[in-house]
């Protein structure tokens, strides 16, 4: 059976774009314009994905995401317009898979789905010793690092921000998530960290450091490790 994704979004436009986008690639598709519609549509069974505007008429759509967290693992792609930066962050660090900025395209939404829906089934599976995304492969049995088959040396610290990343492959990931995972919930703050390490990576693995291919930056947001 087809997989259902679940349409939060009170603006038509953007809902008949979704929808059609969504039917074309063989999704079944729920649609609710506000939170009170949004409600009985997330309980019994969860859709496979939901896409969540962030303004709606009855309220925030943060307030949806945080119930929606408490209760279950669908991936949720938060919808956010361009001039709410800060609310990307809050999205992402309180549970949502993912964000787009309107206006997205097809092929840009299609492609973020599969990334949430493939995570959503590998949740909870054992780790796979050796994980490769791209040219990038990483065997966590021999704590080796390797680009187009050259092995990379890299410090405890590297391998363990590359290997967070390429868990969470194709997702964004916040400055606060990779702070906590890596260097631990003390310093979270610690922005500078993160910068310095991830330009060290960067010297390694990516071929143009200063345009990276792989390890790609959301300004204001996070990091990305590409997995197309
Ligand atoms: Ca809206």
């Amino acid at each position: 059976m087809n997989e259902m994704v679940l349409i939060v979004e009170d603006e038509l436009p953007m809902r008949r774009f979704l929808r059609t986008a969504l039917s074309a690639n063989g999704f079944r598709v729920l649609e609710a314009g506000s939170i009170r519609e949004a409600e009985p549509l997330v309980t019994g069974t969860p859709p496979a994905a939901i896409l969540l505007d962030l303004g709606l008429p009855d309220g925030d759509g943060m307030e949806l995401l945080r119930r929606l967290r408490e209760r279950s693992k669908t991936p949720i792609i938060v919808l956010s317009a361009r001039d709410r930066e800060d609310d990307k962050v809050l999205a992402l660090d309180a549970g949502a898979d993912d964000y787009l900025t309107k206006p997205f395209g097809a092929s840009e939404l299609l492609a973020r789905i599969r990334v949430a829906l493939r995570h959503a089934r590998g949740h909870g599976a054992a780790e796979d010793p050796v994980v490769a995304v791209g040219p990038i492969r990483i065997d966590h049995s021999r704590h080796e690092v390797s680009v187009d088959a050259n092995i990379v040396h890299l410090t405890p610290i590297e391998f363990r921000l590359l290997a967070f990343l390429a868990r969470h492959a194709g997702k964004v990931l916040t400055h606060r998530q990779l702070l906590h995972e890596v260097w631990g919930p003390q310093n979270a703050h610690h922005g500078e960290y993160l910068r310095v390490h991830m330009s060290a990576l960067r010297r390694k693995i990516e071929t143009d450091p200063a345009r990276p291919r792989w390890l790609t930056t959301e300004a204001g947001v996070g990091y990305r490790l590409r997995d197309v």
